[in-house]
């Protein structure tokens, strides 16, 4: 049994067809990466994935738990969770209370008000924005606003996160630390899906691509054997390339 199984998934937007019977499934310690050009469907099966999109065919199976028809909150506590393509912190409240908040959904945790300070110091640390939870995220640099969201979704105690475009809008520097980081949660014993539109981040972190195009699967193999395919180098002719 594979950790996720997503089997034959199929997302319409009434008449668009955004991910059309697309099958792939995950290993518990793997990190896969999941590429396409832009508008392939990625965001979507993510969505999919976490209960924010209605599944309009196929089934995820997540620990061998039929997930397909569970709300947010109930696939989060069961161990999943998503760092959104768009940073979306809560501007009012310094990056501590932007992390607490995502303790809440946990209903323990939510009984005692939410995770104690010494929790999300280190989920801060984690992800090196330990030194910066007094401040707001409007006074943050793009990367560090990207990390913060990193921090909320570690702060669920996922098994299984889901990384959209992390590594976009940074330089090389921060790129190389990022995808440092996400070795080391892997060392954790994270299991992780990130998400890119092209190879560029990908190549030296993942152990696996599967490819989407127009919400299709394409190929599925090494980044090497990825980085050769020719019907993926076709794909991204029209882009801005693999
Ligand atoms: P990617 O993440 O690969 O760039 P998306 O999953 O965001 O692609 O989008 C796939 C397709 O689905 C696009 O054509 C997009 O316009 C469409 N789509 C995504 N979300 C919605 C939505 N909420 N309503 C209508 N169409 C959507
Ligand atoms: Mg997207």
């Amino acid at each position: 049994m594979s950790l996720l199984e997503v089997d034959g998934l199929t997302k319409k937007f009434g008449g668009l067809v955004a991910v059309d019977d697309f099958s792939f499934d995950v290993e518990e310690g793997e990190i896969v990466g999941l590429i396409g050009p832009n508008g392939s469907g990625k965001s979507t099966v993510f969505n999919c994935i976490m209960g924010l999109y209605d599944v309009t065919d196929g089934s995820i199976t997540f620990n061998g738990d039929d997930i397909t028809d569970d709300a947010t909150h109930e696939v989060v506590n069961k161990g999943l969770s998503r760092v959104s393509q768009e940073s979306n912190p809560i501007q009012e409240m310094p990056v501590a209370g932007n992390i607490k908040l995502f303790t809440l959904p946990n209903s323990i945790r939510s009984f005692y008000g939410g995770a104690s300070e010494e929790e999300i110091y280190e989920y801060a640390a984690r992800i090196d924005i330990e030194d910066k939870l007094h401040e707001m995220p409007s006074e943050l640099p793009h990367a560090d606003v990207r990390r913060l969201e990193i921090a909320k979704s570690l702060a669920t105690e996922p098994e299984l996160m889901l990384l959209d475009e992390p590594f976009a809008g940074m330089n090389q520097a921060e790129i190389a630390e990022l995808a440092d980081q996400i070795e080391g949660f892997r060392e954790e014993g994270m299991t992780m899906i990130v998400v890119d539109h092209n190879m560029g981040g990908l190549m030296e972190l993942v152990d696996r691509i599967v490819v989407l195009n127009n919400g299709d699967f394409l190929a599925e193999g090494t980044p090497e054997e990825i980085a050769e395919n020719e019907r993926v180098q076709e794909a991204y002719l029209a882009g801005e390339g693999l």
